[in-house]
C-alpha cells in the first residue's frame, strides 16, 4: 500500500493527472476530524476509536489531533500502532478471549481497561493483571436488533452470566464497568436502548455500581442516499435513557465507535478494465479488495462514474452486474448497480462511504489490490 505525500485537490484531479491502473481510497483529513469533533462534542461521555475498522497511520494521527484521546485495541499489533503514534492515549483491550502472551504484553504496555465474557477468561485476567486502577467490563448480549451485522453471534455473556462476572471482577478488586456492541451500522437509535436498561439490570442483579458503561460502536456511516445516519438523535436517546435507567448510579459513559468515525473519510475508486460484450462491468478492485464488506453489510448507493479525464457521466442510469478483477465466482458486488449508460472501458467507479474495512480487510487474492491512498481536500468529484 503506497501512501501519496502530495495534497490533491479531489479525486478528479488525481484521476486526471496519475491515471492509476490500481485502486485508490481518497482520504479527507477534514472530513475525519470533524466527524471526531462531532463524537467528542455531542457524546455524553468519552469517545474511544476502535483501531480495528481502518488502521492506517494517517488515520490514528487525525483522530489523535482532533481530541480522541482512547483507543479499542484487539491485540498486540494494534496496541504497538497507538503506542507508536499516539502514546499517551488510553487503549481499552476489549476482545474478550486472549492468549497469555497478549496479555503479558497488554500489561508491560500499560493497557488499564479489558472486556471479558467469560468466567474462564476472567480468571486469567485476575491471574496475570494487576487490579490496581484497573477496569474490568463485562461485555454481555442480547437477542439481536437493528443492526446490520450481528455481533453478538460470537461474543457477549447472557444477562445472568453477566451479572455473576461484574461480581467478581469487583470482590477481584477491579473497577467494575460494563460493555456491549449492538452491531456495526445501526441505523436505528433504538438499538441501544435496550442494551442501557439491560445494563442498569445487571447492575442491580450484582449488587455492584458500575464506574462506566462502554456503548460500543455500531455508529452509522452514510452508505445510502436516503438514509442519513442519525448521530445526534442517537447521542441524545443515549444520554436520556442513561439517566432513566441508572438514576443516581449512572455510570460514566464510554463509546468505541469505529465506522462512524473514519467511513465518510475515503472515496474509493476502482478503474473499470472492461464493459464485457457491451453488458457486465469488470474492475480492477472487488471483494477480496477494498470492497469486501459489501457482501457482508450490504450495498453503498453513493455512486458515480467518470472518464479519463475525471468528469462525471451523465448518463442515464442502467442496472448492471459489476465483477472484481480475481478469477473466483464470487468476486461480485452483490446485486446490480445504477450506473451511467455511458459507462467506458478506462472509466472508473467512484464509491464514497469507503473508510471502514476496506484498507484493513484487502486480501491481495491473485495478486490484485495494490491500494494507494491519496490525500486530497475534497472528496467531490
Ligand atoms: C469492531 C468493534 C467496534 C467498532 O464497530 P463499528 O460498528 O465499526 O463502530 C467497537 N467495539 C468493538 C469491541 C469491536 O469489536
Amino acid at each position: 500500500m503506497g501512501l501519496s505525500k502530495t495534497i490533491w485537490t479531489n479525486p478528479s484531479e488525481y484521476i486526471r493527472t496519475v491515471q492509476p491502473e490500481n485502486p485508490v481510497l481518497f482520504f479527507s483529513p477534514a472530513v475525519l476530524q470533524a466527524a471526531a469533533r462531532r463524537f467528542i462534542d455531542g457524546f455524553p461521555g468519552m469517545v474511544t476509536y476502535a483501531v480495528k475498522t481502518n488502521p492506517s497511520d494517517v488515520v490514528i494521527e487525525n483522530l489523535s489531533a482532533a481530541g480522541v484521546r482512547g483507543f479499542d485495541v484487539a491485540s498486540p499489533g494494534e496496541m504497538r500502532l497507538v503506542k507508536r503514534i499516539a502514546p499517551d492515549a488510553a487503549m481499552h483491550y476489549n476482545n474478550p478471549v486472549r492468549a497469555r502472551a497478549e496479555i503479558a504484553v497488554a500489561v508491560e504496555l500499560g493497557v488499564k481497561s479489558y472486556s471479558v465474557d467469560s468466567a474462564t477468561e476472567l480468571e486469567k485476567l485476575i491471574e496475570m493483571v494487576p487490579a490496581q486502577d484497573c477496569e474490568i467490563s463485562v461485555r454481555f448480549k442480547l437477542p439481536v436488533a437493528g443492526a446490520a451485522y450481528n455481533f453478538g453471534a460470537k461474543f457477549g455473556a447472557t444477562v445472568d452470566l453477566a451479572a455473576q462476572l461484574l461480581k467478581r471482577a469487583a470482590e477481584a478488586g477491579f473497577i467494575p464497568s460494563l460493555t456491549f456492541h449492538p452491531g456495526t451500522q445501526c441505523t436505528d437509535p433504538h438499538a441501544w436502548e435496550s442494551y442501557i436498561r439491560a445494563a442498569a439490570d445487571i447492575a442491580r442483579m450484582a449488587d455492584v455500581t458500575v464506574a462506566r458503561l462502554n456503548v460500543g460502536g455500531g455508529f452509522p456511516n452514510h452508505r445510502l442516499q436516503a438514509v442519513v445516519p442519525q448521530i445526534d438523535e442517537t447521542f441524545a436517546l443515549i444520554d436520556r435513557v442513561a439517566t432513566e435507567a441508572f438514576g443516581d448510579a449512572r455510570p460514566m459513559l464510554v463509546c468505541e465507535p469505529g465506522r462512524g468515525l473514519c467511513g465518510d473519510a475515503f472515496t474509493h475508486i476502482a478503474k473499470v478494465k472492461a464493459v464485457r460484450d457491451g453488458a457486465h462491468v469488470f474492475l480492477n478492485d472487488g471483494v477480496y479488495g477494498a470492497l469486501a464488506e459489501l457482501p457482508l453489510v450490504g450495498i453503498i448507493d453513493r455512486i458515480e462514474v467518470v472518464d479519463g479525464m475525471g468528469a462525471k457521466r451523465r448518463g442515464e442510469l442502467q442496472s448492471r452486474i459489476v465483477f472484481g478483477p480475481t478469477c473466483d465466482s464470487v468476486d461480485r458486488i452483490p446485486g446490480e448497480l445504477m450506473l451511467a449508460d455511458d459507462i467506458a472501458e478506462g472509466d472508473y467507479l467512484v464509491i464514497h462511504g469507503m473508510g471502514a474495512y476496506s484498507v484493513a480487510t484487502n486480501t491481495r487474492f491473485n495478486g490484485f489490490g495494490d491500494l494507494t491512498i491519496a490525500t486530497v481536500l475534497s472528496l467531490k468529484v
